[in-house]
């Protein structure tokens, strides 16, 4: 069995944070792990900002509606999808994610979720797992998967080495310069013949 892992911000979606920072006009949801490395402090300093702009999620999900995915990312999930099982990893929330999933067709996704009290106020949030997406296609390939994994950032770097094959797309100049073991392409045409690629060449290795 032949399957897809793909990360979603940044290949599927715009980031998030940083199109909720544009559409909400608050700058400084734009703040990112590259400005600030302690992922829970990041986190903490985010959910402070929501609550002082008195954003619940309601509010946060009709602002994440009004984003749409990439142009054509919606019609490769979907061709992709008839031919691999395809899921898609991301450290996001689930409740960020939902608007933006809801117009991709609801792919299967593994991500995080939030701790919303019965206002809607979002309190705290919940790692699924550390390290999730390099666990999960480790966990996969066990299930007797083969699977060809893409993603744009840093933190797919190790699900796309765990991958039996890993693909960068379009990705910053430093992440292609500093794993260049991975091949790298910027439009959807492209990765989707390298993932086919990817998959002929294990199953002509597994003969
Ligand atoms: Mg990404």
């Amino acid at each position: 069995m032949e399957l897809v892992c793909l990360d979603v911000e940044g290949v599927l979606i715009p980031e998030i944070w940083i199109a909720f920072a544009e559409r909400t006009g608050i700058a400084e949801f734009r703040r990112t792990t590259r400005d600030e490395p302690d992922y829970d402090k990041l986190m903490r300093y985010r959910l402070t900002l929501l609550e002082r702009h008195g954003l619940r999620l309601p509010d946060i999900e009709a602002v994440i509606a009004s984003m749409t995915p990439l142009p054509g990312a919606k019609a490769f999930l979907d061709a992709l999808r008839e031919r691999y099982q395809v899921i898609l990893l991301s450290d996001t929330f689930q409740e960020f994610a939902r608007p933006l999933m809801r117009q991709l067709g609801w792919p299967t996704l593994f991500c995080h979720s939030l701790e919303v009290d019965e206002t809607g106020r979002v309190v705290n949030y919940r790692l699924r797992l550390p390290n999730q997406k390099q666990e999960a296609v480790h966990h996969l390939k066990a299930l007797n998967f083969r699977v060809v994994a893409a993603g744009d950032s840093y933190n797919d770097t190790t699900m796309l080495g765990e991958a039996h094959a890993g693909i960068l797309f379009r990705a910053p100049e430093n992440v292609v310069r500093e794993f260049p073991q991975f091949p790298h392409v910027t439009d959807y045409a492209a990765l989707r013949t390298l993932i086919d690629e990817s998959f002929a060449r294990l199953r002509e290795s597994a003969r």
